[in-house]
């Protein structure tokens, strides 16, 4: 009984504030109010990006979590996790490379909007550098990700990554098996942690020549792409095996450049593991338009919206936008404004899912306050 109440009442709060956002006509960021208060706010973005600014060597996170929280309130957004990218050891990212610990300032500035994962900047450097040839020993491994686990008040591991192409500026390619022994290894430590691992990988069935892209080339990116479904399979085997305490969250739903990450796939993947989880990305200018959840017209495809409904407690929100100080340049393409009008048409097409995929979802996976 107190459950149903406690879901009515988080129902009706939705009801309202979505209200309001008519009302409001909140379509933009833009459209802001300058209190950091969360209390009339519901949703959680489980994947965003903070931007450094840089002085003397020293970056800082506090510029961009200032917008960050300005785009929050004019969504109705309570909190985001953000994380450092994937890094790489590549000269191309020694300038702005970096680890969630140097966000603590930001993230003590906003704690109650604000939360942490970790990994990005250290486990996936040594990952890419062990497919590199280089020897990492499992054990160093699984401490630098106990340590992060320990220190930080991090909630899951992130951002990792299994394929990722270039797509611009500042970008470089990078792949790693998604069974790789060093994924296995932060399973295990994601098991003794009980948090999840936010894995961001392109979606390759069978070997194929390097797609066109929507964002335009870049000579880092190979010729030819190796499949990783299959591989992605043994990763969810082994996490299944090692503790259902251990979430893989495939980071990036309806965001796609190889024209495979359709619904097909990812409804055969959640039908398969239920330690899978996703979360939902929608940005026009680097993807391909036939996975993308949204249409033409902004509507929620009828193909996503069964997906939707198929598994409504394994798909969160996570725009994966990149807030840069104000006055900066964000690197690539905006994501947060057209990543949340989904659930601002979901609320129209269900309630109940706008309910679980706009926050419930959320708070349960990564268990948040
Ligand atoms: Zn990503
Ligand atoms: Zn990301």
């Amino acid at each position: 009984m107190g459950m149903a109440i406690r879901r009515l009442g988080l129902l009706i709060g939705l009801l309202i504030f979505l209200g309001m956002t008519y009302l409001t006509g909140c379509t933009s960021t833009s459209q802001t109010t300058s209190s950091s208060s969360s209390s009339s706010y519901l949703y959680y973005d489980t994947h965003s990006h903070l931007q450094p600014s840089e002085s003397g060597g020293v970056l800082s996170f506090t510029g961009g979590a200032d917008v960050a929280v300005a785009s929050m309130n004019a969504w109705g957004v309570k909190k985001i996790l953000v994380m450092p990218p994937p890094f790489s050891s590549s000269s191309e990212q020694t300038a702005t490379r970096y680890e969630c610990t140097d966000m603590s300032a930001a993230v003590s500035k906003y704690s109650d909007r604000i939360a942490l994962l970790c990994g990005g900047g250290s486990l996936n450097i040594m990952i890419q550098n062990a497919v590199s040839g280089q020897s990492i020993n499992s054990a160093n491994f699984k401490t630098v990700a106990r340590q992060l686990a320990d220190t930080t008040g991090f909630v899951g591991f992130g951002e990792l990554a299994a394929e990722h192409f270039c797509l611009g500026s500042g970008h470089i390619y990078m792949m790693a098996p998604p069974d790789h022994p060093l994924f296995y290894a932060l399973v295990d430590v994601a098991s003794e942690k009980a948090v999840p691992i936010d894995l961001h990988m392109e979606a390759i069935s069978s070997t194929m020549s390097f797609p066109t892209l929507t964002s335009g080339s870049c000579s880092y990116n190979p010729a030819v792409l190796t499949p990783n479904i299959d591989k992605f399979k043994n990763l969810l085997t082994y996490a299944g095996a090692k503790s259902p305490k251990v979430k893989i969250v495939w980071v990036h739903a309806g965001w796609d450049n190889t024209s495979q990450r359709s619904t097909t796939v990812c409804d055969e993947l959640l039908g398969l593991y239920d330690n899978l989880y996703m979360n939902l990305k929608h940005s026009s200018a680097d993807s391909v338009s036939a996975n993308q959840v949204l249409d033409s017209s902004g509507n929620i495809k009828s193909e996503w919206l069964s997906l939707f409904n198929k598994y409504p407690t394994r798909i969160m929100m996570g725009a994966d936008h990149f807030f840069a100080p104000a006055g900066t340049t964000p690197p690539g393409p905006g994501s947060f404004d057209s990543s949340w009008a989904i659930i601002t048409k979901l609320a129209t097409a269900s309630s109940n899912l706008a309910v679980k995929i706009g926050y419930e979802n959320a708070q349960t996976i990564y268990s948040l306050q």
